[in-house]
């Protein structure tokens, strides 16, 4: 059984530590690593370029694409790895047993407005991005900044040009009313690459019921998170409490829009026997004892390889 998964911080942690292979030359540093991506079965991991706040060129673009030129060096030189820009490319990953690699942007903090930017990234690859991390930037306020804004004027403007250009908005991280704001503007449908269901544990990075109604009835996706405090109140988080989440956004009809987006290498603590891409197998095997086979089929990677068929340019 293949899996999708929509979210991992493993190109942060490449960029904090140069000396860092994807490899794994250092035990326990990463938890997506070549190795595990292949045991597992990965079809598609999306890496997100995440530049931490402590930065202090964090609103510039530099950090962003040195990111891309680890991706590319450290990433996509193994060999059964495969940049994925297009549905040919996610294809071509299936028919040939490769593991494909989408690049994701988590906050355009860095592109400062500047469309051409945006234009350049997508040329480089990127075929997602979230607008926010948790903080505000031109473009929106984030899901913690106090004020709770809404897309600014620019922000709207990204949204058409994301649009036009072929790029997923991610809305994992905005604020509510940027949510809103997006959700109405986009022509496209918008994904939720790592949130859970606030009806089950009320974070703020979770979604409201109105809002998994709206990514579903856009035809959009939300990718389940093992983030253990997105996931429990209390943080002391098991594959069990996952499944809940699924059962809960299936009861509103979610079925065919639910993925994966564990957040791997973005997170310290983990859901129990959830720590690496090796593990997925134990979700795996626990949704089988609660769910059919095409819907788990559906939930680790065909819902995702449904989307991105129709939302990836052709070639
Ligand atoms: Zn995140």
């Amino acid at each position: 059984m293949r899996i999708v998964d929509f979210h991992c911080d493993a190109l942060s942690k490449l960029l904090r530590d140069e000396e860092l292979t994807f490899e794994g030359n250092k035990p326990g540093a990463l938890d997506v690593t070549y190795g595990k991506l292949r045991e597992s079965g990965t079809l598609l991991q999306a890496f997100a370029v995440y530049i931490s706040t402590s930065r202090a060129d964090e609103q510039q673009i530099d950090p962003i694409l040195e990111s891309i030129d680890l991706f590319y060096e450290k990433v996509l030189t193994l060999p059964d790895m495969r940049l994925v820009r297009s549905a040919a490319d996610l294809e071509a990953c299936i028919a040939d047993g490769k593991t494909g690699a989408l690049l994701s942007l988590e906050g355009i903090k860095g592109l400062q407005g500047r469309e051409s930017m945006l234009r350049i990234l997508y040329r480089l690859g990127v075929r997602a991005a979230g607008f926010t991390w948790n903080d505000a930037n031109w473009s929106a306020d984030g899901v913690m900044e106090p004020r709770g804004g809404g897309l600014t004027a620019k922000g709207a403007e990204f949204v058409r040009a994301c649009n036009e250009l072929g790029i997923i908005i991610d809305v994992s991280h905005m604020s509510e009313r940027a949510f809103w704001d997006t959700a109405g503007l986009s022509s496209k449908p918008i994904i939720a690459s790592h949130s859970n269901a606030q009806a089950l544990c009320a974070h703020p990075r979770n979604l409201t019921d109105l809002q998994i109604r709206a990514i579903i009835e856009c035809g959009g996706l939300i990718g389940i998170t093992y983030v253990p405090y997105f996931v429990r109140s209390d943080g002391g988080a098991t594959i069990d409490d996952v499944l809940a989440h699924i059962d809960h956004i299936c009861s509103l009809g979610g079925e065919n829009h639910l993925m994966l987006g564990s957040d791997f290498d973005g997170i310290e603590r983990y859901v129990e026997s959830l720590t690496h891409p090796g593990q997925v197998e134990m979700l795996r095997e626990a949704m089988l004892r609660r769910f059919s086979e095409p819907l788990t089929e559906r939930i680790l990677s065909g819902n995702a390889v449904a989307f991105l068929k129709n939302n990836l340019p052709a070639e």
